[in-house]
């Protein structure tokens, strides 16, 4: 492992010829690093475990570009599949097999599908699904929960109000408050809040929202019990329950947190990790629900490159690789041991941590509290996330540049790259100690 002085050069010259011509020098607010008070890395390549930036630095990932990579980056069969695809033509515009047989792979996979639609983004998956169940339900409203990430769509672009179930505020400009106060924004984790917003909007909830397994403020399993009571609240109360798996679908098991808690959603949104890297996402449901969308039905819903054929063909590769019989066991095995090296390194160093894992999806939370919401997050000590992040990057690590964001763990991460990863967490704590 090299030592404590990485050069970022030509990363620094790139950012700021970026910053000319790009808004922030980025595509995607999260990349600019913000979050750690640093500038970006610009990415030259990346392999298996491995991503290496423009001034030739080699790191292990734990992003995966945000958990689309969970086979590793590049993986051969993908871009064979891609390879294969591009021969024929970019985009047709009209349909193709591939795209019923991938459908036919997702719905083998989770139970409470049977129809699917293939999208571009995981945003336009959970846009669409809530404008789904609107039309289902003949409701407006939609319950979310704060801290849940699902894309940028105006109605989830909202904010909690002062009460506990309060219309939400707008969370961005140029979201419209009567929009936003469609959506009703409550704690994650807590049933109370459900019952109370489903009882003040009796008949008038759509849907209720959830990542099954909360990712985008970090890792944050379901409580027990939590998931079974959404789910017979949304059915005493008429509402559908949506659960957004876009980063828990094909990772914490084949059938996403559905498969894992036993318990089945009304309508699923997939992302990332079924792209395999391409942009594509899907939402399914039962059929009567799905049945609402155009062309059956009079719920809108289009797209130009929905199902391009590229994304398509990675997508079928990808999950041909990962519905085969207990390839989770390994990647759960990965994930555990880099969990408890965490600890150990903490430990050593006298660091209060707390890690909350699902599968291969992880968080290391600065603080000695148990973190089961948003509140609980930002109590954590975000200064010293920033820290280790940047120590861990010096050694070669590259951990998500935000300590709202999980640590990823794909099938290409092998027992040396948990090694590497302890020593460099070991240096990290410790130096944070000294600090
Ligand atoms: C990333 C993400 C989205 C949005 O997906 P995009 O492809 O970035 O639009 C939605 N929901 C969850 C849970 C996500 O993690």
């Amino acid at each position: 492992m090299s030592c404590d002085s990485k050069n970022f050069k030509k990363s620094a010259l790139n950012y700021t010829e970026a910053c000319r011509y790009l808004v922030g020098g980025v595509n995607s607010p999260v990349r600019a690093y913000r979050g750690v008070d640093t500038k970006p890395l610009f990415i030259a390549s990346a392999k298996g475990s491995k991503i290496y930036d423009i001034d030739g630095n080699e790191f292990i990932d734990y992003v995966g570009s945000w958990g689309t990579a969970i086979l590793g980056h590049a993986h051969p069969k993908v871009l064979k599949a891609i390879n294969d695809a591009v021969k024929k033509g970019t985009s047709f515009g009209a349909p193709t097999a591939a795209e019923t047989e991938l459908a036919k792979k997702i719905i083998a996979a989770f139970k409470s599908i049977e129809k699917l639609r293939l999208v571009s983004s995981g945003t336009e998956a959970v846009m669409t699904a809530i404008r789904l169940a609107r039309g289902y339900t003949g409701r407006d409203l939609i319950v979310k929960m704060a801290g849940c990430y699902h894309g940028h769509s105006d109605s989830l672009l909202a904010t909690a109000g002062s009460g506990l179930a309060e219309q939400a505020m707008p969370s961005s400009a140029g979201v419209p408050e009567p929009i936003a106060k469609l959506t009703v924004v409550i704690p994650y984790n807590n049933i109370e809040a459900v019952k109370t917003a489903l009882k003040k909007f009796n008949g008038q909830v759509a849907a209720v929202l959830v990542e099954p397994v909360a990712a985008n403020m970090g890792v944050i399993p379901p409580a027990d019990g939590y998931l079974q009571a959404l789910r017979n609240l949304c059915d005493e109360n008429k509402a559908l329950l949506i659960f957004d798996e876009v980063i828990t679908g094909f990772r914490i098991a084949a059938g996403g947190a559905q498969q894992l808690f036993n318990i089945e959603a009304d309508i699923t949104c997939l992302g990332k990790v079924i792209g395999a890297g391409l942009p594509l996402a899907a939402f399914g449901a039962r059929a009567d629900i799905m049945d609402m969308l155009a062309p059956v039905g009079k719920v809108y819903q289009a797209g130009t490159l929905s199902g391009n054929p590229i994304a398509t063909a990675a997508a079928n590769a990808a999950l041909d690789l990962l519905i085969k019989n207990d390839c989770f066991k390994q990647l759960e095995a990965t994930s555990a041991s880099l969990e408890s090296s965490l600890a150990r390194a903490a430990g050593q160093a006298n660091i209060p941590i707390t890690i909350n894992r699902v599968g291969s999806i992880m968080s290391c939370f600065f603080t000695d509290k148990p973190v089961r919401n948003l509140e609980d997050v930002q109590a954590t000590n975000i200064g010293q996330f920033k820290k280790f992040f940047s120590k861990m990057l010096q050694q070669g690590i590259y951990l998500a540049p935000s300590a709202y964001e999980a640590i990823f763990v794909s099938f290409a991460h092998t027992t040396e790259d948990i090694e590497k990863t302890t020593k460099a967490a070991q240096k990290a704590f410790l130096s944070l100690k000294n600090d």
